[in-house]
């Protein structure tokens, strides 16, 4: 029977003991979205599941993302129509079923500025990209624009040149807290979610593995978990976790950096996103609550996959590309927030030991999924897009069941709506309705449903329970202190960083970081999880730290970045 799911921080030592004495059919190593999807087919199967994540959930690229849900306009182009058509009906089946809450239509502009050659063409290409779609059709077929009608749109485009544009329709997501939500709906299935545990070895017996050794990075104590089959979901690690189970995998993750910059609404007038051609991709202008996300970059990487840092020139890259099309220029003033992260790429090419296939750009790289099964009781997947991560999860449980003595079902994700989705119809008219009973304001009530759906009723709850938990947490931002407290009990956060980069967005959104409210952040979560004065201290400093390495930008031409400054937080 399904619960409601709750990761509670404070029952950490009886997750641990119960992966160190039940006897799992499927352990899941990574709790990225992929890790978190698998967890969830093999739970929805009727399996006995496992998640060990050796960090936060969605710590790696699953909070780094465009956070689009996207049939991917450019792959076509690539002639990879076989990835757009699945991802066209994944992102609709999100949209109208699995994640209403969650996954939202969002259109985008897309500037044209030859006339006679573009217009057929592009427009060629998303005649094809519409009819990829299934029959729920959640997301407006696009349209043809005029200059004027374009400029009417988003009137911070330069006319220069400026010949028509098209309108068309993806859809968009909370990148980390979707990946919380799919960990959440296996645990409401059962599963075991166990965070900051790294594999740091494999069980074998009779020349199957048979589990894993798991280091709990909070205590160093190390403790085995038992699995009929263990499967890799390990993003751009994986090619690491292939070698401390000494196997030669059929392919090998080839990790290509991707860069964002967030800037306020503000600073580009526009009712829509925006997608531009690149030289060698594209860039969008995505539109984020009172922000703009604008990326990306693809360039391969080789630096520490757990702190992918963006340089001085990805940041000049992206603002030169932004700026080809705008009449009033961005600046680095502009600038409040950067982020990076690495895609998890297939090169098929390079397996069992081959050489990599380095002649062949990132951008050109496929975005489809490769499963291995290297070993008996061991499978792996790496690639494809987040997008996705259902039919990932499908495939890489059915490799990993196939050789079970027992016949196991096939995947029901398509019929299992993540928490919060489930009534979500009911709920959304009653805002004013809940907005009085809590003592909110209306706003927040929306605020919640729009990151919650129905599981908002929870963390109203825990207003009733104390109004000082329905103040802001934040100045200018919509996160409530409330949602520090639930992020304990329900959302398995451990630090500062696991709610100020990934429960709340406040990492990316507030031009400090979220670092002004760090401390008040450790008071909240110390309550529950009984921190004393010093440990709050201390995980405050821990976080600065972090925002600190990750936002140096080190550099190519080292300008000072204005709207990066963290002076303000010391
Ligand atoms: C810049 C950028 C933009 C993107 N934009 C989009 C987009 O708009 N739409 C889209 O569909 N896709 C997009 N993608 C792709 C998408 O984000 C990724 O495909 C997806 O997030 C990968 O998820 P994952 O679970 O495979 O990897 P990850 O999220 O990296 O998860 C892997 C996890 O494994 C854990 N792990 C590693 N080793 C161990 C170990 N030994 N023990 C335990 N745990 C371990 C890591 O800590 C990590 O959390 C983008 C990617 C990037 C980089």
């Amino acid at each position: 029977m399904a619960s409601n799911g709750a990761l509670d921080a404070r029952d950490r030592g009886a997750m641990l003991g119960r992966l160190a004495t039940e006897r799992f059919d499927v352990l899941v190593i990574g709790g990225g979205v992929t890790g978190a999807g698998t967890a969830l087919d093999a739970a929805s199967r009727g399996l006995r599941v496992a998640l060990v994540e050796a960090r936060d959930l969605a710590s790696g690229t699953s909070s780094r993302s465009s956070k689009l849900i996207h049939g991917g306009l450019r792959y076509l182009e690539q002639f990879d129509f076989k990835l757009v058509y699945e991802a066209l009906r994944e992102r609709d089946l999100l949209v109208s079923k699995l994640a209403p809450h969650l996954v939202k239509p969002v259109s985008f502009l897309y500037p044209l500025y030859k006339k006679v050659v573009e217009r057929p063409y592009v427009g060629a290409g998303l005649v094809l990209y519409d009819s990829m779609e299934g029959t729920r059709r959640p997301v407006p077929r696009h349209r043809h624009l005029s200059a004027r009608g374009a400029l009417k749109r988003a009137p911070a485009l330069s006319p220069d040149r400026l010949a028509g544009a098209m309108l068309y329709y993806d859809a968009q997501v909370d990148d980390a807290r979707h990946t919380l939500t799919v960990a959440r709906t296996a645990a409401a299935h059962s599963a075991v979610i166990g965070t900051r545990l790294s594999v740091v070895g494999l069980l074998r017996s009779a020349g199957r593995v048979t589990g894993a050794r798991v280091c709990d990075e909070e205590s160093g104590r190390v403790l085995e978990v038992s699995a009929e089959a263990v499967v890799i979901c390990a993003g751009v690690w994986t090619d690491l976790v292939h070698e401390l189970a000494g196997v030669q995998a059929g392919y090998k993750v080839r990790m290509s950096k991707g860069v964002h910059i967030v800037v306020p609404r503000s600073a580009v007038d526009s009712d829509t996103g925006m997608i531009l051609r690149t030289e060698k991709s594209v860039l969008f202008f995505i539109p984020w609550g009172e922000h703009w996300i604008v990326g990306t970059t693809d360039t391969d990487f080789d630096g520490d996959r757990a702190e992918p840092v963006a340089t001085e020139e990805d940041v000049e890259y992206i603002l030169a590309a932004a700026n080809r099309v705008l009449a009033r220029p961005l600046i680095r003033a502009d600038v409040i927030g950067v982020y990076a992260g690495l895609r998890p790429l297939v090169d098929a090419a390079a397996g069992n030991g081959a050489k990599p296939a380095g002649a062949k750009p990132t951008t050109k790289l496929s975005r489809e999924h490769v499963v291995d099964t290297p070993v008996p009781g061991l499978a792996s997947i790496a690639g494809g897009k987040f997008t996705t991560y259902r039919l990932m999860a499908r495939d890489v449980v059915d490799a990993a069941v196939a050789d079970f003595a027992r016949e196991v079902p096939g995947s029901v994700t398509e019929q299992v709506p993540l928490l919060g989705a489930d009534g979500l119809a009911a709920v959304q008219p009653a805002v004013g309705r809940l907005a009085e009973d809590y003592g909110v304001p209306r706003a927040a009530v929306e605020h919640l449903l729009a990151r919650y759906g129905t599981l908002a009723a929870e963390v109203l709850e825990l207003v009733k329970g104390d109004a000082a938990l329905g103040r802001p947490l934040a100045p200018g931002h919509p996160y409530l202190r409330a949602e520090v407290a639930y992020a304990v009990s329900h959302e398995g956060a451990l630090h500062v960083e696991d709610v100020l980069m990934r429960r709340t967005r406040l990492f990316i959104e507030a031009a400090d970081a979220g670092a002004a409210v760090a401390a008040e952040v450790a008071a909240l979560m110390g309550r529950p999880l009984g921190w004393s004065r010093r440990r709050r201290a201390a995980e405050t400093r821990r976080y600065l730290d972090l925002v600190e390495a990750e936002r140096a930008l080190p550099a190519v031409d080292s300008v000072p970045a204005p709207g990066l400054a963290l002076a303000a937080a010391r």
